[in-house]
């Protein structure tokens, strides 16, 4: 096991430098799935599920899965089927950035302001619930699309309610 998939296990989650994000060329044209799945355990739904056959689980189901983001199309289905919910997308298609994450609780309401929180927890600055939807793919996961200053896309995992 290398040393990141060790400091992730160890600590719960990747720090930013050890997640591959898309680069910025790619993030501009639209929408990528980025996977920061660190645990070396028998799954593969995100290979599965992904139409266009862009992530792959390479030699035995116990592999960490790659990426090919020039094929990652932004559909957002994968983000739905990873029961770890280590799958979101980043784009920079916009004037704004936009992370989208798979949420499965109470919904908040589009255009609620939210506190944007990093991998640890930690609130990095303020955002606004751009969308909050359902693909008819997913059972019960929603994709919950939050607005964002674009030099905080590789930064913001998640949110919490001011309210
Ligand atoms: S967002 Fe869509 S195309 Fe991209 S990896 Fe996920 S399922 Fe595949
Ligand atoms: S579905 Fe999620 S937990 Fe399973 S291999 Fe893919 S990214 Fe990892």
């Amino acid at each position: 096991m290398d040393c990141s998939k060790m400091d992730c296990i160890r600590k719960g989650h990747f720090s930013n430098d050890q997640i591959e994000f898309p680069s910025e060329e790619r993030m501009k044209k639209r929408a990528a799935a980025v996977i920061e799945c660190c645990q070396e355990i028998p799954c593969n739904p995100c290979m599965e599920y992904c139409p266009v056959g862009a992530i792959k689980v390479a030699g035995n189901i116990n592999a960490v899965p790659t990426i090919d983001f020039e094929k990652c199309t932004g559909c957002g289905i994968c983000l739905g089927f990873c029961p770890g919910l280590a799958i979101f997308m980043v784009d920079l298609s916009k004037n704004h950035g936009v992370v989208t994450i798979p949420y499965e609780i109470e919904p908040p309401d589009q255009g609620e302001i939210v506190d944007l929180l990093d991998r640890a927890g930690k609130v990095v600055g303020e955002g606004e619930i751009e969308k909050v939807k359902k693909l008819k793919q997913h059972d019960r996961t929603l994709s919950v699309s939050l607005k964002m200053e674009k030099d905080l896309v590789k930064t913001v995992r998640g949110f919490r309610r001011k309210k």
